[in-house]
């Protein structure tokens, strides 16, 4: 497209008081013959001027010289053939620097000067991207018939969509068919309450645009969003897909193969994308294939750095009459609540909530529905035997979130049930019933019960953990990957982005997301159907889903120049990339969420967006000013959009103020960024280079999962490359903010300038 740039500069919100917009003016390079300044750009007459030079002059690149690219987006949008670049002079300039003295603070105007300059940089080198099209398909598959499943099947079902639910099992229902009531969900949430679960099941299996499969699983998925292939097996079968292998692909080495599947080898990567004609095609999938009960061998696996846990002193295993809730519930559902040793009643109970003495750690898994689970059975206890019943629940932590606390306050009522924060010591035989001994308990003594059976809290492990569910016929593997980080669970955002995994296209919900109940259950199923439907209509529009929500662009790579390193393949936070037999990346665009990692990874720089490219940024590094004289230093800081960029603009609303000596280039990602432009800033003489991204690690907050972590390791092969350049490894740093961290930020900033400036200026300054 021939370029034809505009240049509009605001003179309002403070900004025309701040800055000498005449000598601004005089900066913009000649070639640029429009170019306006105006006393509020934002109001009808400023965007009169643009849309009358875009219609009179055929301008179709507008740099807008103003406010923050985060505000005002659709009062500076000018349709799909103009390019919009954003130049930051309110926030990033004038609300975040005080002049010192009267007057216009030289400083503050030569970064205003700096800031226009890299954004004509910038937008000369970017383009309007054509959405990536393609047919699709807009049915969803859900996995799991529980009340998760069926209730996403029914939110999406209720706008049109058309969906099939595969069901392992003989039955729809899950556990909460297995249940003999349930907790209250309405007012005075004191009663127990027959199970919702017919309601839904019924329901579910009279909607025309539901079709349920059960004793079904998935046999392999091939594609992508809006173009999934699915095959299908009997439950509980062998398809050609399934090896013994771990679901994790250790980064660097192939993915594991099938044995036989199309004569797929670690040679041939390629093999395992070749489907099976059978396969149906789907647009998206919920993935609500809940929860199985923690079981004694899984406490065989401590976390990191910690002891195994010992369960052996309350008898779990070993006493028949110790029981987990689970067992508890179905014997319950079953009929009469009697012990297992020997068949007779079990008319007083103890509800053991937190395994280990002197911790007051729950047992694994466990969760605010292991809480209520054990007043409701309490309650079965006095149910079934109003006169000599005794339920005791001994607790660290008694979770009941909401309206919950009023069933709490219910139990609390009753004569019959105990309830006290307590330490089990231990668990033993008393002829043919049990003691429990207890220490440190509300009533301020060590008790022992005699009680007839022992229930334990024990929590819901997400099936997720150790059964791959999917099998994604990806480079990445079929499963989810890291998933020891996240205890087994397939979010890739826990507090921003709940339902989203880190596939594309895959929306978990339920338990299979987190320990949750039957109501939760039905709102989160409402959540992740409507993020199907999100992704099935980006797809469908040809644009990206959360959170670059709508973005029409997508990486296009140079291929002639690919050396089949396989870091974008591997490094994709999402696999969204295969490759084929020779290692070359295969493109899925519809999985791509354009964060730009591939374009950090690649050492060929082969890989870019139409906006957004290895020669968009560079060019803005190379359009501020370096000062030469050496007591002036100048500090490129590479902002994540997400959390850094906006914590900055939050932060010059707040009037806070930071080193006039940084200039800022917002990126999408910190995994987006590659070290060429950091040895660029560096051979020009930039001093130093400080890179804000998402929290990384345990708790991480990157909105693209591993891109702030991946760049760490980067800067950690930079800070090697620095030292044989006899450059202070100090001069490239990352820092790790969140959004509400926006006070911090300009001291952080500030921080690092002052370090900087203590090492002296770099020795490339100049050449
Ligand atoms: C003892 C106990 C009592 C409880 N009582 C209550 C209560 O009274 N009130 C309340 O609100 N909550 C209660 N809960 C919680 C409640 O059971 C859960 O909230 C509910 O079962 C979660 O439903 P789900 O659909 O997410 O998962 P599930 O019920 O586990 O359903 C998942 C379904 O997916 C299927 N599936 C699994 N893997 C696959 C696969 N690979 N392919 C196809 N299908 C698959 C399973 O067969 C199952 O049918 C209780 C929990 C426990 C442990
Ligand atoms: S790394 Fe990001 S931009 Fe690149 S293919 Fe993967 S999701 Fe898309
Ligand atoms: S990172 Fe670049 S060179 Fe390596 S495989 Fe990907 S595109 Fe090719």
């Amino acid at each position: 497209m021939e370029k034809k740039l505009a240049v509009y500069i605001c003179k309002g919100c403070g900004i025309g008081k701040a800055l000498d917009i005449e000598k601004l003016e005089k900066k913009v390079p000649a070639k640029v013959k429009i170019k306006h300044t105006h006393d509020i750009m934002c109001g009808p007459e400023g965007v009169d001027l643009i849309k009358k030079d875009i219609q009179a002059e055929g301008v179709n690149v507008a740099v807008v010289a103003a406010c923050s690219r985060r505000v005002l987006q659709d009062v500076f949008t000018f349709g799909p053939s103009v390019v919009v670049e954003r130049v930051n002079l309110r926030e990033g300039v004038v609300w975040s620097h005080k002049p010192q003295g009267e007057g216009v603070d030289e400083l503050i105007q030569e970064m205003a000067e700096d800031y226009l300059l890299m954004g004509i940089a910038e937008a000369e080198k970017i383009e309007i991207p054509e959405p990536y099209k393609e047919t699709i398909n807009k049915k969803i598959m859900v996995l799991g018939g529980g009340v998760t499943g069926l209730s996403a099947a029914l939110e999406a079902a209720k706008t049109g969509y058309e969906v099939t639910v595969i069901e392992k099992g003989a039955k729809v229902g899950g556990f909460a068919a297995k249940i003999r009531k349930q907790t209250p969900t309405s007012f005075p949430y004191e009663a127990l309450q027959s199970p919702v679960i017919e309601r839904v099941v019924k329901e579910a299996q009279s909607h025309p645009k539901i079709s349920i499969r059960t004793q079904t699983e998935v046999a392999r998925i091939f594609g992508a969003p809006g173009l999934f292939d699915v095959t299908f097996k009997p439950s509980g079968t062998k398809s050609k897909w399934d090896v013994p292998v771990p679901v994790e692909v250790p980064e660097g080495e192939a993915p594991p193969q099938p044995p036989g599947a199309d004569q797929a080898t670690p040679d041939n990567p390629a093999a395992i994308l070749a489907k099976n004609p059978e396969a149906e095609r789907f647009g998206a999938v919920v993935m609500a294939t809940g929860w199985r009960p923690w079981r004694l061998e899984d406490a065989a696996t401590p976390q990191e750095g910690e002891a195994a846990p010992s369960f052996d002193h309350l008898g779990l295993g070993t006493i028949p009459d110790v029981v987990t809730n689970v067992a508890f519930e179905e014997m319950a559902a079953g009929g009469k609540i009697t012990r297992p040793s020997n068949g007779k009643p079990a008319a007083s109970v103890a509800f053991i909530q937190c395994p280990t003495p002197g911790s007051d750690e729950d047992f694994p898994y466990a969760s605010s529905v292991t809480s209520m689970v054990a007043l409701k059975q309490a309650k079965y206890v006095r149910d079934d035997n109003p006169e000599s019943g005794k339920a005791y629940v001994i607790y660290q932590h008694m979770r009941t979130p909401g309206q919950n606390e009023y069933f709490y306050k219910s139990i609390q009522q009753d004569d019959g049930i105990f309830l006290t924060k307590g330490d089990v010591v231990g668990v033993s035989k008393n002829g043919d019933g049990l003691i429990v001994e207890a220490k440190d308990t509300l009533l301020g003594d060590n008790i022992k019960l005699k009680v007839d059976m022992v229930v334990l809290g024990t929590g819901m492990v997400p099936i997720t953990k150790d059964d791959p569910v999917l099998n994604l016929a990806y480079r990445q593997g079929r499963g989810f990957r890291d998933l020891e980080l996240f205890d087994g669970y397939a979010d890739s955002n826990y507090i921003c982005f709940p339902y989203e995994t880190r596939r594309t296209g895959i929306y978990a919900a339920g338990t299979a997301r987190r320990a949750m109940g039957i109501g939760e259950c039905m709102e989160d199923a409402a959540g992740a159907a409507l993020k199907a439907i999100q992704c099935i209509e980006s797809a469908n529009r040809g644009v990206s889903v959360h959170p670059r929500s709508g973005d029409t662009s997508y990486p296009d790579f140079f291929f002639s120049r690919c050396t089949q390193c396989k870091r974008c393949t591997e490094e994709c936070p999402f696999g969204a990339l295969d490759d084929d037999e020779k290692g070359t990346p295969l493109p899925n665009p519809t999985r791509c969420r354009r964060c730009g990692t591939c374009m950090g990874a690649c050492p060929e720089r082969i890989i870019g967006f139409k906006n957004y490219n290895i020669d968009s940024i560079g060019s803005m590094v190379k359009a501020f000013s370096v000062p030469e004289e050496a007591e002036k230093a100048r500090i490129l800081v590479l902002a994540c959009e997400n959390d850094a960029y906006p914590a900055l603009d939050i932060a010059a609303m707040n009037g806070l103020s930071y080193s006039t000596l940084v200039r800022i280039i917002p990126v999408r990602c910190l995994g987006s960024v590659n070290v060429v432009w950091i040895k660029d800033a560096l051979s020009r003489g930039v001093d130093g280079i400080l890179t804000i991204g998402c929290k990384y690690g345990d708790d991480y907050q990157c909105h693209f999962v591993k891109g702030s972590e991946l760049f760490a390791i980067r800067t950690d092969k930079i800070g090697e490359a620095l030292k044989s350049l006899a450059l202070e490894k100090e001069r490239v740093q990352q820092v790790q903010v969140a959004i509400d961290e926006y006070d911090k930020v300009p001291g952080i900033i500030d921080a690092f300038v002052d370090e900087v400036v203590a090492l002296g200026p770099n020795p490339f300054k100049g050449w």
